[in-house]
């Protein structure tokens, strides 16, 4: 049994009664095991004595890579195939979600959702909830404490949650493993043709061939160094992590070539991975690192939900950064730059500057970069703008655009933490202001950015 502070009814309708199915609009829990959501929509629809269908919409997501969506639908394809094991209806369809859902949603009970803070799953969520005559509700599965319930606030910074929410962790994750659910009538009754729903497999390789670049200059292409996409690979790099690295994470993660860190966040960012799961086992194996690593996906990535979920309308816009920011950041907007760059030096890597050259490689390459470089990048972004507010927008949009983890709060509060988003004012630079600055001199002290710098860029 889930939670129950992890469910938010979202309208005053009730089940609607005589309706053939439970249904789940699978979203950001994009997985079969340790899915919150699903195991909701499995306990209900056992009590009605009814099957559950999932659903899965593939909209055009602007900003997302063709090996993004291939990446994506990887996964996808074996989470349809362990639910299908497990007897529960499993379509993917094409096109606008809430179309496609609403004609769902006749013959259904109900309506679950996940409870993902993006905008735009948040305006479709809204207006189902508005328009259909069934109950609609979203499940809390992907914070280890349910955002609403961790803070009834936008938080200012680590500690002001760290305060409220680390007396809760081991409440959150030391719990039992959720038990698989299973439908067996589903298959057996209701299966997707007899229910008169449709499932388009062919959509799984909607993305295979050669996609071309979405305009001159994307390097979409280049994306050819992505991990090993879906939940079973996410549960063999979470075990290699766990068993072999936890231990030293504190001392190595800020060392981009110590290979230090978990690697996980694509898997967390899909939802291929519950980061409960991954939670609790860190929390079992104890050791030596595993404050540092629970601070980082809990403490840290809450702190990103926290935010986007209290800002659902100007998350990744320069607006939602602290006043004291902006007015440092615009104070400063006339100062001379070292460097003036557009966007489209940026997206090519032609800085003068290999190390932030090669951050911008990995990124384009791999679809992550190491959280250390992350920062630089970030701040090399705002210093070498012409205008702050252009910084911004380069960030957020090479981030969302590049990234396998991006699209997502870690990264819009991410950029935004460049900015100065959930830190303090420190001692006034050119071009920075009072917002936390960044050199090339400060990598030197951590690791060897030459060799860094020769892994991604080959010279
Ligand atoms: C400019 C910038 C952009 C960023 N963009 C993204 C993004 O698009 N997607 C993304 O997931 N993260 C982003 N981050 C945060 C962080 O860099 C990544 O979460 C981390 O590097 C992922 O690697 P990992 O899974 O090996 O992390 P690990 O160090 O192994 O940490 C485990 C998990 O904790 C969470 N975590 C770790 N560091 C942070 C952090 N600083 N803030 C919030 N959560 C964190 C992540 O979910 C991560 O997967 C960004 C940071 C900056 C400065």
């Amino acid at each position: 049994m889930i939670e129950r502070e992890r469910i938010r009814t979202l309208n005053a309708a009730s089940e609607q009664p005589g309706a053939r199915y439970v249904l789940y609009w699978m979203q950001a829990a994009q997985r079969y095991s340790q899915n919150h959501a699903l195991c909701y929509a499995a306990e209900r629809a056992a009590e009605l004595r009814l099957p559950v269908v999932v659903l899965f919409t593939l909209a055009d997501y602007p900003n997302a890579t063709a090996p993004q969506y291939r990446w994506m639908l990887a996964g996808l394809k074996e989470t349809a195939a362990a639910l299908r094991k497990a007897g529960i209806a499993f379509c993917l369809r094409r096109g606008e979600p809430s179309a496609l859902i609403s004609e769902y949603a006749r013959g259904a009970a109900l309506l679950v959702c996940d409870a993902s803070a993006a905008r735009w799953a948040r305006r479709i969520k809204d207006g189902l909830a508005a328009a259909l005559r069934l109950r609609v509700l979203e499940i809390d599965g992907e914070s280890v404490i349910p955002t609403a319930v961790a803070s009834p606030k936008q938080e200012w910074s680590a500690r002001t949650l760290r305060i409220k929410i680390s007396g809760a962790l081991v409440h959150y994750l030391d719990c039992p493993a959720l038990k698989d659910p299973k439908s067996p009538r589903a298959s057996a009754l209701y299966g997707p043709a007899e229910a008169g729903l449709t499932s388009d497999d062919e959509l799984f390789s909607a993305f295979d061939g050669a996609a071309p670049p979405a305009y001159p200059g994307d390097r979409a292409l280049e994306q050819t160094e992505l991990p090993l996409p879906g939940a079973k690979a996410a549960h063999k790099a979470m075990r290699v992590f766990i068993e072999r690295r936890l231990d030293g994470y504190d001392a190595g993660r800020n060392d981009p070539l110590a290979e230090g860190c978990s690697g996980l966040s694509p898997y967390l960012h899909f939802g291929q991975l519950s980061p409960i799961e991954l939670g609790r086992l860190a929390l079992r194996r104890g050791g030596p690192g595993l404050s540092a690593f629970l601070e980082q996906l809990v403490i840290r990535r809450e702190l990103c939900r926290n935010f986007v979920w209290y800002r659902p309308e100007d998350y990744d816009s320069w607006d939602a950064l602290p006043a004291w920011s902006r007015a440092t950041l615009l104070e400063h907007a006339g100062d001379k730059r070292s460097f003036v760059y557009l966007r489209k030096d940026f997206e090519a890597g032609s800085t003068h500057d290999r190390y932030w050259n090669a951050a911008q490689a990995q990124l384009v390459r791999t679809g992550t970069i190491h959280n250390y470089m992350r920062m630089y990048w970030g701040k090399m972004i705002l210093a070498w703008s012409g205008h702050p507010e252009e910084a911004f927008k380069t960030a957020i949009y090479l981030n969302d655009r590049y990234a396998l983890d991006g699209r997502d709060p870690n990264g819009w509060a991410g950029v935004a933490w460049c900015f100065g988003l959930h830190d303090r004012p420190w001692p006034s630079r050119l071009v920075f202001g009072t917002v936390r600055a960044m050199a090339y001199s400060g990598l030197k002290k951590k690791f060897d950015p030459e060799a860094y710098a020769r892994r991604w860029l080959g010279t």
